[in-house]
């Protein structure tokens, strides 16, 4: 017997897909399989075309322009989105960004006024300001709202530098939208995800050696996968996490909870 799909007829839009490898084009995958009608926003001209293919191959036309550090761009987006719904179920936000330099060496000394103001901005209070501009559609559908956080926002670790305090505030701006907007339905959580290879993770020097040592001291000896990610994420925004908001849900093969581990030699070292 078919089942419906766990998002069967939801309306969501997904902000941050930049290509295949994306953790939002595999979370709009996923929302897609369970029967989601998707609307996307790109950063920027030079990945409008990429998008709007990917798009197309989730049957979406709804494919909209979107520099999350402008307040005129994220009204129009919301506009956009409302000559087309009366309502929005889902709100995936996978987006983020820090300079080059302050993503490498030591974070005292790479970290300016600038650099702190630029990551905290695109990656923590774009939560905020698309939230606050898409509030009325997503209280009509007493809407369920994810963002993508990582391990940096509660430990500190190389080279990940001030993205670790934006993902920080992400996290507690997690936590004030899911009290302050309960009353009108909606949820809002995190996927706290382990490292997986795409243009973003590409930024971070050091990011192979990451995963190796994940993969050797993790739970489940293993890195986990963008599918698994969109899995947790499509959870969240399903009906199935209707008793859950304001949570950081970690899909990392378990690796943020251990305290010391002696690591497995590499595979293949005997
Ligand atoms: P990605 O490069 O595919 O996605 C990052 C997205 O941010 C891109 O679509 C980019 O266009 C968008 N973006 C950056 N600045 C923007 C702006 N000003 N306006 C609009 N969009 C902007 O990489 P990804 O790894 O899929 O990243 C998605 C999210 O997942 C990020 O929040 C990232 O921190 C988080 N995350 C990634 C990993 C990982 O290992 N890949 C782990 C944990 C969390």
């Amino acid at each position: 017997m078919n089942r419906p799909g766990l998002v069967q007829g939801k309306k969501a839009l997904v902000v941050g897909v930049a290509s295949e490898r994306s953790l939002a084009w595999a979370v709009a995958q996923a929302l897609a399989r369970e029967g989601a009608d998707l609307a996307f926003s790109y950063q920027g001209e030079r990945l409008g075309e990429r998008v709007r293919a990917l798009a197309s191959e989730v049957g979406s036309t709804v494919v909209e322009p979107c520099d999350v550090s402008r307040d005129e761009d994220i009204d129009a987006l919301a506009r956009a989105i409302a000559g087309r719904w009366d309502r929005l179920d889902i709100l995936v936000h996978a987006v983020a960004f820090a300079p080059r330099e302050a993503l490498a060496g030591g974070f005292t000394g790479n970290t300016d006024r600038e650099a702190f103001r630029l990551a905290h901005d695109v990656s923590a209070y774009s939560l905020v300001g698309l939230v606050r501009a898409l509030r009325p559609l997503l209280a009509a559908a007493a809407g369920s709202v994810v963002t993508l956080s990582y391990l940096g926002a509660e430990r500190a670790l190389p080279n990940y530098n001030v993205m670790g305090p934006a993902k920080a505030s992400l996290e507690a701006s997690v936590r004030f939208l899911a009290f302050d907007l309960g009353p009108e339905g909606i949820r809002v959580n995190a996927v706290s995800a382990g490292p997986v290879k795409t243009l973003a993770a590409a930024g971070i020097p050091g990011f192979r050696r990451m995963l190796d040592h994940v993969q050797r001291t993790a739970p489940l000896r293993r890195s986990i996968t963008a599918e698994e990610v969109a899995n947790a994420a499509l959870f969240l925004l399903s009906g199935l996490a209707s008793g859950v908001s304001g949570e950081t849900l970690y899909v990392d093969a378990g690796y943020h909870i251990v305290g010391m581990a002696f690591e497995d030699p590499p595979s293949g070292s005997g």
